[in-house]
């Protein structure tokens, strides 16, 4: 179950400081499925057809799992599948109980305790869906929801009411209705593609989606979100990305959380992805015991940007019900983009945003920089708490004036 090659076993030196350990890219390995050969191992189809998605199975592969794993096991599959593919199954520690990778993966019981404040829609995305499967809550933009199906399944999932039926939700999208309404709103510019996850429709149904989506005038963009590079990259094979070449602009938003999930099989079909011209961008969800730390976040931020992807977002984890355990406080995300905004690279720092409770949309939350401002002068501090003042233009009318004459010359 470990990792197959790391730093040590081939020789090189030990990281000096922990972050080089966190950075470092590690193969999944094979673990309890060293005698599959390498053809079954590296498709996707046969990842997702030895899926654990029982308790027998998780008990069999992990001795390990604690009581409230196992309770929350047995209850998972009323509320949200338990489902893990066997590449990200190696990636856990069975020896630690807070393995980042562990929990996000493995239920717990507290998943069946809801607060007050918890809701089964915390984006209010169903009020905001005209046609089933399409969300339509800004005004040029749509989410196109194609699947409930993910390879696996994330314990604080936004949309856990729909993915992987378990709560009997039945959600079945209706294409040509979705399309249709893309269609007849010239207003939609941007369409991403969602779920569940797309990239787990077949290369066929994805590019039929693809090319009717591309045919309506006033699609501009087209977008799909995925955790698939991170699950199961080896899904992401050069036919797949090939197909995508038709569709440009075309971008890809990734769901990664934590430096350990940047393995070399997900660095590398990142890179087919970018080769692809695919411009990529993450989304990380801020979770407790998991990344709530400046030194994991950074490590894992600019570990995306040697995979070629840009940190997109970090999200306050949404009050979905059941969740509390890993949810981490805003006071700790403010502090996190405190000590990410100046201390590295502008293009490893992503928005920090809070998904307005009951359909409000994204808010961007940051640290205070603007101390003061009037008509006058604007005062700001900078990453190290230095002041500064800046003179404010006059709104409406340039800095430097012409002259009347001038003016009249220019209209002759
Ligand atoms: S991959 Fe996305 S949609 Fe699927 S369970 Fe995880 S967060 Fe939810």
């Amino acid at each position: 179950m470990k990792a197959e090659k790391s730093s040590k076993d081939s020789g090189e030196p030990p990281s000096a400081h922990p972050a080089q350990g966190l950075k470092s890219f590690f193969s999944s390995g094979r673990g309890f499925w060293h005698d599959v050969s390498d053809a079954d191992w590296n498709d996707w189809r046969w990842q997702l057809k030895h899926r654990i998605t029982t308790v027998e199975q998780l008990q069999k592969f992990f001795p390990t799992l604690t009581p409230e794993e196992l309770a929350g096991a047995k209850l998972a599959n009323h509320k949200l599948a338990l489902g893990i593919t066997p590449y990200f199954f190696n990636l856990i520690d069975p020896m630690d109980e807070n393995c980042p990778i562990r929990r996000q993966v493995i239920p717990r019981v507290e998943e069946t305790h809801t607060a007050n404040w918890e809701m089964s829609d915390p984006c209010g995305e169903d009020l905001h869906s005209p046609v089933t499967g399409l969300v339509h809550r800004y005004p040029d933009r749509v989410l196109f929801l194609v699947t409930d199906r993910c390879a696996s399944y994330c314990r604080y999932c936004t949309r856990s009411r729909l993915v992987s039926n378990a709560s009997g939700y039945d959600f079945h999208p209706e294409y040509d209705k979705q399309i249709a309404y893309i269609a007849a709103h010239p207003e939609i510019r941007d369409v991403l593609l969602s779920g569940g996850d797309p990239l787990l429709l077949s290369d066929e149904k994805l590019e039929n989606l693809l090319s009717r989506l591309r045919a309506i005038p006033h699609v501009e963009f087209l977008r799909i979100g995925t955790r698939i590079p991170i699950f199961l990259p080896q899904r992401i094979t050069p036919e797949l990305c090939a197909m995508f070449k038709q569709f440009h602009p075309l971008f890809v938003s990734i769901h990664s959380n934590h430096p350990r999930e940047l393995t070399t099989e997900t660095c590398e079909a990142l890179a087919r992805l970018a080769d692809a011209g695919i411009p990529l961008g993450n989304q990380t969800v801020l979770l407790k015991s998991v990344n709530d730390d400046v030194e994991v976040m950074k490590a894992h931020l600019q570990k995306l940007l040697m995979c070629r992807v840009k940190p997109y977002y970090i999200y306050q984890c949404d009050l979905i019900a059941g969740s509390a355990h890993l949810r981490a406080s805003v006071r700790k995300g403010i502090e996190i983009m405190e000590k990410l905004r100046g201390h590295t690279t502008g293009y490893a720092v992503p928005t920090y945003v809070i998904d307005a409770p009951g359909g409000g949309g994204k808010v961007p939350v940051s640290p205070e920089y603007v101390l003061s401002r009037n008509a006058d002068r604007v005062v700001i501090r900078n990453f190290e708490g230095k002041i500064f003042e800046y003179p404010e233009a006059t709104d409406g009318t340039p800095l430097f004036k012409a002259p009347k004459e001038i003016e009249a010359a220019e209209l002759v």
